[in-house]
């Protein structure tokens, strides 16, 4: 079972949840470092400073490392 961290969603198959983690609305942040995605209050204590919730990345800043996952497809227009 594969299970979406961001919404605990649950899916058969390591494909379906790729596609789910494409459209879920609780991933919005994507870090372009590691190139994950999460919740912003995963990112965030005090809604100030944001930085990547992965231990081995150290991207940081909204706007600088993170972005909101609208951004970075109205980015690659
Ligand atoms: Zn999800
Ligand atoms: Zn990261």
């Amino acid at each position: 079972m594969h299970t979406c961290r961001n919404c605990n969603q649950s899916f058969q198959t390591e494909l379906a949840l790729e596609l789910h983690r494409d459209t879920c609305k609780k991933g919005q942040l994507f870090c372009q470092e590691c190139g994950d995605r999460f919740q912003e209050a995963d990112a965030t204590q005090d809604g100030w400073h944001y930085e990547c919730p992965s231990e081995d990345c150290d991207g940081e800043g909204l706007q600088e490392d993170l972005y909101q996952v609208e951004d970075v497809r109205t980015a690659t227009h």
